[in-house]
């Protein structure tokens, strides 16, 4: 299949790696040609541009640009492709995305590789980078079955799971294992550093080890990601927080009254509920 994919960084890169691996024939475009040529050298990508209407004769479209500039991408895609064509994209949010390309282009699906690592660029594509991974997708009830199929044939070649739902319920599950743990891991942050005895911090920094390694590291990652979750994922997250909030205030008020037994009752319960989330490998 000829298949195109905008944006060579993480994503696309991985992306480009594994489809031409399973005998695909990758046109890549990204913004710089320098990483076109790094791709290129890589392997990821059969050939790239710079330029979006190098993608007229393929089949199917993985947009993989920051989450931002998705919409722009595809609003000026459209203008290269013929109708036959299916777009995809690999956002990690899904409402404004689906609300906004779906009324102009009939044969799209959103989608969302629950994969990533810390690193950005087309230097961070790695191969096998889905492999058992979730790939979430969001038809819609206009979403013709056949675009569907065909995504869906490319992904079961990738090895992931896939899972289908609304873009809505996609963002709320989202927002509550990736979005609010940043925003709470980054209250920890700023909350331990604000402390006002200087000693008491530079002691409590000296001390700090693997449990608050775990429990900040997301809240110390990539601003950009944290605020682009917030900006695009709005109301999902602000959700989440209120309801976070609600539960810290029923911690406080049981320490507050030193209800002891309630406190280790809702810690017996947090306990069980865990491993519904993380399954320990
Ligand atoms: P990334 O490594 O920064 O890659 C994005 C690439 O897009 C950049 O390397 C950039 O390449 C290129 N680009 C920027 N503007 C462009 C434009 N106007 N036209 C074409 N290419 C452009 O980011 P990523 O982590 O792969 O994320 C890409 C998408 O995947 C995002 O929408 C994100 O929500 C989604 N996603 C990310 C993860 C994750 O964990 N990272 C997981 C799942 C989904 P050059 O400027 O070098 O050309």
């Amino acid at each position: 299949m000829n298949i195109g994919i905008i944006g060579l960084g993480l994503i696309g890169g991985s992306l480009g790696l594994d489809l031409r691996s399973h005998g695909h024939h990758v046109i890549g475009v990204s913004r710089r040609q320098s990483t076109c040529e790094t791709a290129m050298k890589r392997g990821c990508v059969d050939c790239a541009s710079t330029h979006l209407s190098s993608l007229t004769t393929v089949e199917v479209v993985f947009v993989c640009t920051p989450l931002g500039l998705i919409i722009p991408t595809v609003t000026e895609l459209i203008t290269f492709l013929p109708k036959t064509t299916v777009i995809t994209d690999v956002g990690s949010v899904k409402t404004p995305i689906v609300q906004a390309i779906t009324p102009h282009w009939q044969n799209f699906i959103g989608g969302h590789p629950m994969a990533g690592t810390a690193e950005t660029g087309i230097d961070a594509a790695i191969p096998a980078l889905f492999v058992n991974r979730p790939y979430v997708l969001t038809p819609t009830s206009t979403t013709p079955e056949s675009a569907t199929a065909t995504v869906v044939g490319i992904i079961q070649q990738l090895k992931s799971h896939i899972y289908y739902c609304q873009p809505q319920e996609h963002d709320q599950a989202v927002s509550w294992i990736s979005h609010l743990p940043v925003m709470v891991s980054a209250a920890l942050i700023s909350a331990c550093s604000q402390e006002r005895d200087r000693h008491i911090l530079n002691l409590a920094q000296n001390l700090a080890s693997t449990g608050f390694r775990d429990t900040s590291r997301v809240g110390g990652g990539n601003p950009e990601l944290g605020r682009m979750m917030a900006e695009h994922n709005h109301e999902a997250l602000l959700n989440s927080l209120h309801q976070y909030r609600h539960h810290l205030d029923e911690l406080i008020n049981l320490i507050d009254t030193k209800n002891w037994q309630k406190l280790q009752q809702k810690l017996q319960s947090t306990q069980q509920e865990r491993p519904h989330f993380v399954k320990e490998k």
